[in-house]
């Protein structure tokens, strides 16, 4: 039976940044992936918003994470940031959570630089529903460059990379080692790092080990050509049942999502009286029609040159958070060492530079001695 030091389950953004981390520790890592191809699910179908704290109005820890992680992510990821783009954060006037004035009073306390849009910008919004137009500092990130980046680094690190092997069940043995089940064979491992976002309880479950509760939302984002007005600009209308329209880098897109028509359903995991639902099988079999109409629709009430945008497609996949993140918006991230067993690490980032939180807290309650994750890699 083949032994390694330590085994990453999914080849997403998580799964290839630890399995580097794990990488400068012990010498044989593996990392399986049960796709045909690393980065394909929640790491590319998403808002590729870099998060500098301005979407968090209502978890100020949240917001002043993003603010910690931006700059880390920016620099050590420069080649994959996009800040070709104008970024707009608008607030409405009705039925938001927040004010203009509290957003803004939020945001310096964080330290977000934030100052009033220029006139010919705030003219594109209709005022009557919008309050105020800020200017920010946010970028974009291309999720097909991230992958290229990461999938060098994780070569040069010595990291295995299996495609098409999914991890299924594993085994405690008495030595703290432990047996993994593949989709074609069987190995050992020394400890098992679970980076399968949507998927977290899938191994745990098939193993017989508790289940995480977990909130899962089918999401749409539809993919758009904006009018050439918009097409320079990020915009994020706040916060309650509104929208956004973000540069998609890696289709030269922008995408479309909105609070109310994004999330085409959703299902808890994990909580008491709920079986275990296996993300990608609901996924699988639900109905995928489009919300476009009714997106675009209510998005240019409030910018209304939105309403020349031209659909080419949808992104879907599975958005995955953590029940309490329904109340504040917010995205703390989940680490759960030995969960269940000895040296079964279970992680989830809700968004892309936690990680950064993710990799210091796994050196920090696993004791390793500094804390892992390169700036400078
Ligand atoms: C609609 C949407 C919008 C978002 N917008 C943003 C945003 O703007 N900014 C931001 O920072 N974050 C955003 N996020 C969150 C962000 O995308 C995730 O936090 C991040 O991508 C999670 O990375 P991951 O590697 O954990 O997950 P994934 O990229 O989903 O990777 C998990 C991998 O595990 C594999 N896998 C699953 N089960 C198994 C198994 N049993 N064996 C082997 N492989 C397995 C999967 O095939 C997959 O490749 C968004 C998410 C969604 C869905």
């Amino acid at each position: 039976m083949e032994k390694w030091d330590a085994l990453v389950v999914g080849g997403g953004f998580y799964g290839l940044y630890l399995a580097e981390v794990l990488a400068a520790r012990v010498p044989r890592v593996l990392l399986c992936e049960q796709a045909g191809d690393l980065m394909q699910r929640a790491s590319y179908v998403n808002q590729a918003r870099v998060h500098n704290g301005y979407h968090y109005p209502r978890s100020v820890l949240t917001a002043l994470r993003s603010r910690v992680n931006f700059p880390r992510f920016v620099a050590e990821f420069r080649l994959a940031v996009r800040s070709d783009f104008e970024k707009l954060y608008a607030i409405a006037r009705q039925t938001s959570k927040v004010t203009a004035e509290q957003f803004a009073e939020g945001m310096r306390r964080i330290g977000a630089a934030i100052e009033p849009a220029s006139r010919p910008i705030r003219t594109l919004f209709d005022l009557s529903l919008v309050e105020e137009v800020f200017r920010v500092q946010e970028c974009a990130f291309d999720a097909a460059i991230l992958k290229r980046l990461m999938t060098d680094r994780v070569q040069r690190a010595g990291v295995t990379v299996r495609l098409n092997t999914s991890v299924e069940r594993l085994w405690p043995q008495p030595s703290g080692a432990i047996r993994v089940r593949l989709a074609a064979q069987e190995v050992m491992a020394g400890s098992v790092v679970c980076c399968s976002y949507a998927q977290t309880n899938g191994v745990a479950a098939a193993s017989g080990l508790p289940v995480i509760p977990l909130k899962h939302e089918l999401a749409e984002m539809a993919l758009v050509e904006v009018p050439k007005a918009v097409r320079g600009l990020g915009v994020t209308v706040m916060d309650g049942p509104f929208f956004s329209c973000m540069p998609f880098p890696p289709r030269g897109l922008h995408t479309l999502s909105h609070v109310r028509y994004t999330p085409h359903g959703h299902w808890y995991d994990g909580l008491p009286g709920e079986p275990h639902a296996p993300a990608y099988e609901v996924f699988a079999l639900a109905d995928r029609r489009s919300a476009f109409p009714h997106m675009v629709r209510d998005a240019a009430r409030y910018l209304p040159a939105l309403i020349a945008c031209e659909y080419r497609d949808s992104l879907w996949d599975v958005k995955t958070v953590l029940p309490r993140s329904e109340t504040d918006d917010s995205r703390p991230i989940l680490f759960r060492p030995d969960h269940g067993i000895p040296n079964y690490h279970v992680v989830m980032g809700g968004k892309i530079d936690n990680v950064y939180d993710v990799a210091d807290e796994m050196a920090k309650r696993l004791g390793w001695e500094s804390p892992i994750g390169s700036e400078a890699a």
